[in-house]
C-alpha cells in the first residue's frame, strides 16, 4: 500500500495546523508547531491571500493528512459521500471515521493513526476475533475490536494497557479496558467529529 514516508511533522507546517501525526510528542513542547509560535521567522510572515479554489484545496489537503489517507482513495470516499443519503460532507466525515485504522486510534490502541494502521496491517488486530489487516476496513455496529495473539505480546501493549485508562473515547464507541476490547456501539455523527473541518469545502473542492 502506498503511503506517506517523508517527515510527518512538515505535513503540519504546510497546513499551518497541528494533525496530531506523532502521538504524545504532539501534545509537548517538542511540537515545531509551537515552537514556531514562539520564534517568528521568515516561515511566519503572514502568508498571501488565498482564492476560493485554494482555500478548499488546502482543507482537502488537511484533511486527507489528518486521516492519513491518499489522493486516489480520498477521491473515492468523496464519491461515495454523494451517493449515500443525507448531507455529503457528513458522510464524507463518517466514512473517513469508520475506517479499522482510526477506529483502532480513536480506542487508544495506537498512539497515532499511523501506529494504529501498521498494527491492523501486521495481522495484531482482530474484528469479530478474526484477524484484519485492511486498514480502509469499514466498521460496522456491534463490531468488536480487539488485539490478536500476536498483538498481545508487541512490545508496548503494557504501556498501551496504562494509556487506555486516560484515554477519551467517542460517545460511538465502547472500551473495555481490562479485556482491551473496543465495540462499535453506533455508528459516528458530525459532531462526534471535534476536529474543526469545514467538509463542505472539501465537497465543493471535488464538485468543481
Ligand atoms: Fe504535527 Fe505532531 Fe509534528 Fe507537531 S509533533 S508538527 S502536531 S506531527
Amino acid at each position: 500500500m502506498a503511503r506517506y514516508r517523508d517527515a510527518v511533522c512538515r505535513l503540519c507546517r504546510r497546513e499551518r495546523v497541528k494533525l496530531m501525526l506523532k502521538g504524545e510528542r504532539c501534545l509537548t513542547a517538542k511540537c515545531p508547531i509551537i515552537k514556531k509560535r514562539d520564534v517568528p521567522g521568515p516561515q511566519s510572515r503572514k502568508r498571501k491571500q488565498l482564492s476560493e479554489h485554494g482555500v478548499q484545496l488546502r482543507e482537502k489537503q488537511k484533511v486527507k493528512r489528518f486521516y492519513g489517507i491518499l489522493e486516489k482513495q480520498f477521491r473515492l470516499y468523496y464519491h461515495e459521500a454523494t451517493r449515500l443519503k443525507g448531507v455529503a460532507g457528513d458522510n464524507l466525515l463518517r466514512l473517513l471515521e469508520i475506517r479499522l485504522d482510526n477506529v483502532v486510534y480513536r480506542l487508544g490502541f495506537g498512539k497515532s493513526r499511523a501506529q494504529a494502521r501498521q498494527f491492523v496491517s501486521h495481522g495484531h488486530i482482530a474484528v469479530n476475533g478474526r484477524k484484519l489487516t485492511i486498514p480502509s476496513y469499514k466498521v460496522k455496529v456491534g463490531d468488536e475490536i480487539t488485539l490478536t495473539e500476536q498483538g498481545k505480546n508487541i512490545g508496548n501493549v503494557k504501556e498501551i494497557a496504562e494509556a487506555l485508562k486516560n484515554e477519551y473515547i467517542p460517545e460511538w464507541l465502547d472500551l473495555d479496558v481490562s479485556n482491551k476490547k473496543g465495540k462499535v456501539v453506533s455508528l459516528p455523527l458530525r459532531e462526534h467529529v471535534e476536529y474543526p473541518i469545514n467538509e463542505q469545502l472539501i465537497i465543493e473542492h471535488y464538485s468543481r
